[in-house]
C-alpha cells in the first residue's frame, strides 16, 4: 500500500540521498572555512569517513535511505557533531594563518630590526635598566646579530672593546713567538697561558655581546662562556708572573700555581651552573671573580716579605702587577654598582656605560700586565740558571779568592 500511494502522489523535487547530502555539505563547508590551504584535506577525509560510518551505523538500524535521511538531518547529536567538526576545522585553519602571519613577521624582524627601548625588551634580555633605549630586539638569526656589529646600538661600545683586544693579543702572541723562538720551552709555556686566556677571554666576550639578543638559549650559553673566560684570564695571567717570581722554587711555584687553578676551574663551574646566569645573581658574579683575582696577593705578600720592596720592584713587577689589580678591581665594581648610568640614567645608552669601562679596563690591566711579565722575564733569563749547592760553593770560593782546583 505504501509503494502504491507513493507513485501516486505527485512527484516532489527530490531531496539529495544521505550520501550525496554528505558530499555537498562537505564540499561547501570546505570552501569556506580552508580558504586556499591545504591544512585541512586530512581533516576534511577524517570527517568525512566518520560521517560515512556514522550514516552506514544508521542505515543498518533502519528501515530505508530515505528515513534513514530524514531522520539524520534532524537528529540533534549529529548535528552537534557537525557543529563541533566545523569548529575544529575552523580554529584549525586560524591556528594555521596565525602561524603563518608569525613566521612574516619574525622573518622581517630578522631583517629590518630596528632599536628598541629598554621596556620591550622580553624579560631575558632585560640587564640594565638604567639603559632606556637603543638596545637590540631579539635577531633569531646569527648573520643579522653578526652584522649588526657594524651598528649602533646600546653593545656596540661592548662587543669592539673586547673585539679589537682580542686581535691585538693575537697579534702580540704571534709577534711573540716569532722572535722568540729559543726561548726555553718552560718560558715558552708560561707566556702561553698567558696569551691563551687573554685571547679566550677577549673572544668569548666578544661573541657573547655579539650574539646574546639571538634567543634566550643562545645568550645563557654564550654567557657562560664570556664568564669561564675570565676566569682563564686570570688563571693565564699569574702564570708567567709565578713562573718569573718563584723562578728557583719549584715546590712555592707548584702550590701557587696549583691553588689558583683550582680557584679558576671553581670559577668555570660555577659560571656553567644556569641559576649563576640570572641578573640578580650580578653581584655573586662580581665578588667570585674579585675572590679569584684578589687570591694573587698571598704569593705576592710572599715574595714582598722574603726579598724586599726593592727587589719586588725591580725584580718581580710587583708595582704593575699591584696596578693591573687595581684596575680589574676597579672595573668589576663599576660593572657591579653601574656606575657612571645610575647617575644619570638613559644618558650612557650607546657609550661610557659601566660595561664598557670595564672591558676598557680588562683589555688595560691584561696590556699592563704583559709588560710586567716581559720585564720580569727579561730580568731573570739575564741572571741565567738557577743556584745549585755546588755552585754556590764555587762562587763562594771564587769570591774569596782561594785557588780552585777539580
Ligand atoms: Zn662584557
Amino acid at each position: 500500500m505504501d509503494g502504491i500511494r507513493a507513485s501516486a502522489e505527485p512527484e516532489q523535487p527530490r531531496n539529495p540521498t544521505c550520501q550525496e547530502c554528505t558530499l555537498t555539505n562537505d564540499e561547501d563547508d570546505a570552501s569556506a572555512i580552508t580558504p586556499r590551504s591545504n591544512v585541512n584535506d586530512s581533516s576534511l577525509r577524517a570527517r568525512r569517513v566518520r560521517r560515512s560510518k556514522h550514516k552506514l551505523n544508521n542505515r543498518n538500524g533502519r528501515a530505508s535511505a530515505e528515513q534513514s535521511s530524514s531522520e539524520d538531518e534532524d537528529d540533534p547529536q549529529t548535528i552537534l557533531e557537525e557543529m563541533r567538526h566545523d569548529g575544529e576545522a575552523a580554529l584549525a585553519a586560524g591556528k594555521e594563518l596565525l602561524h603563518d602571519a608569525s613566521d612574516k613577521a619574525q622573518k622581517a624582524i630578522k631583517r629590518f630590526w630596528n632599536r628598541t627601548s629598554f621596556h620591550l625588551l622580553p624579560d631575558w634580555l632585560k640587564d640594565n635598566d638604567f639603559l632606556h633605549h637603543h638596545h637590540r630586539p631579539q635577531i633569531e638569526s646569527f648573520s643579522e646579530c653578526f652584522k649588526s656589529i657594524f651598528s649602533i646600538h646600546s653593545e656596540t661600545g661592548n662587543i669592539w672593546t673586547h673585539l679589537i683586544g682580542c686581535i691585538l693579543f693575537i697579534v702580540f702572541a704571534i709577534y711573540f713567538f716569532l722572535l722568540h723562538e729559543k726561548f726555553p720551552v718552560g718560558e715558552k709555556w708560561a707566556f702561553a697561558a698567558f696569551f691563551t686566556g687573554a685571547i679566550m677571554c677577549l673572544g668569548f666576550s666578544f661573541l657573547f655581546h655579539t650574539v646574546y639578543c639571538h634567543s634566550e638559549k643562545i645568550g645563557r650559553l654564550f654567557g657562560k662562556l664570556d664568564y669561564c673566560g675570565i676566569a682563564l684570564l686570570t688563571l693565564g695571567s699569574f702564570v708567567p708572573w709565578l713562573h718569573f717570581g718563584f723562578y728557583c722554587k719549584e715546590n712555592a711555584k707548584a702550590i701557587y700555581i696549583g691553588v689558583i687553578s683550582v680557584l679558576a676551574i671553581s670559577c668555570i663551574i660555577v659560571s656553567l651552573m644556569d641559576r649563576f646566569s640570572q641578573p640578580e645573581f650580578r653581584a655573586i658574579r662580581a665578588g667570585v671573580f674579585c675572590a679569584l683575582g684578589l687570591s694573587g696577593l698571598i704569593p705576592t705578600i710572599h715574595y714582598i716579605a722574603e726579598n724586599g720592596w726593592t727587589k719586588s720592584l725591580e725584580e718581580a713587577a710587583v708595582h704593575w702587577l699591584i696596578l693591573m689589580g687595581f684596575l680589574y678591581v676597579l672595573g668589576a665594581v663599576m660593572y657591579a654598582c653601574r656606575i657612571p648610568e645610575r647617575w644619570c640614567p638613559g644618558r650612557c645608552d650607546i657609550w661610557f656605560q659601566s660595561h664598557q669601562i670595564f672591558h676598557v679596563l680588562v683589555v688595560a690591566a691584561a696590556l699592563i700586565h704583559y709588560h710586567g711579565v716581559s720585564l720580569m722575564a727579561n730580568y731573570r733569563l739575564n741572571l741565567g740558571a738557577c743556584p745549585t749547592p755546588e755552585r754556590t760553593i764555587m762562587e763562594s770560593i771564587q769570591h774569596l779568592g782561594a785557588p780552585f782546583t777539580a
